[in-house]
């Protein structure tokens, strides 16, 4: 079977939304570009994370037609295929319905930047895409409008989280660390005032972040 790391991987980043409570039940959905081709890997509708397998994940062409796959692609699929149509440099989706995140959804606030780690790995807060419904085309458009060309998360209204990345760790990150920033200000604020970064800290505190940790071994 072709892609099959990719699909292991898919299918391990699945099982950890879920066990890190991102979503319940079979929510949410996982994508990645697949290399060489403007394929895209993604989850099944409506399977449960544990019991996947590598043939149950579906290829899709840069349209959203299926190439290779018995099951039904996430009903989000045109989120995702919109997304890597927009952002040519985007390898990974994530996309959660996990509840910190899902309060600023409800509440239609961007998530602002007001952690280093928000800085270091989201480098910018999290808009709002206007609402539309779940799986539409609409919601699509919505989602890549609020995007933008920078931002690498988006909440969609009343809805969830998506999170963009390089590759399917990064994706995860994003939406750990946006998850975990909507927390911490709905509390602070609860506290009094919510202190946001400016945008010349955020600018630092993103350049340092690419070289942090230790040194790229050489070949
Ligand atoms: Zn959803």
């Amino acid at each position: 079977m072709k892609y099959m790391e990719k699909r292991k991987q898919i299918i391990s980043i699945g099982q950890e939304i879920y066990r890190q409570r991102l979503v319940a039940g079979t929510w949410g959905n996982v994508s990645c570009r697949l290399a060489a081709s403007n394929y895209i890997l993604i989850t099944p509708s409506g399977m449960p994370y544990d019991s996947l397998q590598p043939q149950d994940l579906v290829v899709l062409d840069a349209d959203g037609t299926i190439v290779e796959g018995n099951r039904k692609p996430s009903s989000e699929s045109p989120l995702h295929v919109h997304i890597y149509h927009e952002r040519p440099e985007v390898g990974a989706i994530v996309h959660v319905h996990s509840p910190w995140a899902s309060a600023y959804a409800v509440a239609r606030q961007p998530i602002p930047m007001i952690l280093e780690e928000s800085a270091q790995v989201l480098g910018a807060s999290v808009p709002v895409a206007s609402y539309a419904h779940a799986g539409s085309k609409e919601l699509a458009y919505s989602a890549c409008a609020a995007l933008g060309k920078e931002h690498k998360a988006v909440l969609l209204a009343n809805h969830g989280l998506v999170g963009l990345g390089q590759d399917l760790e990064e994706a995860l990150l994003v939406c750990v660390i946006a998850e975990k920033t909507a927390m911490i200000g709905a509390i602070a604020r609860t506290l009094g005032t919510v202190n946001s970064l400016s945008a010349e800290d955020i600018n630092y505190l993103q350049q340092s972040f690419q070289h942090y940790g230790q040194p790229q071994e050489e070949h």
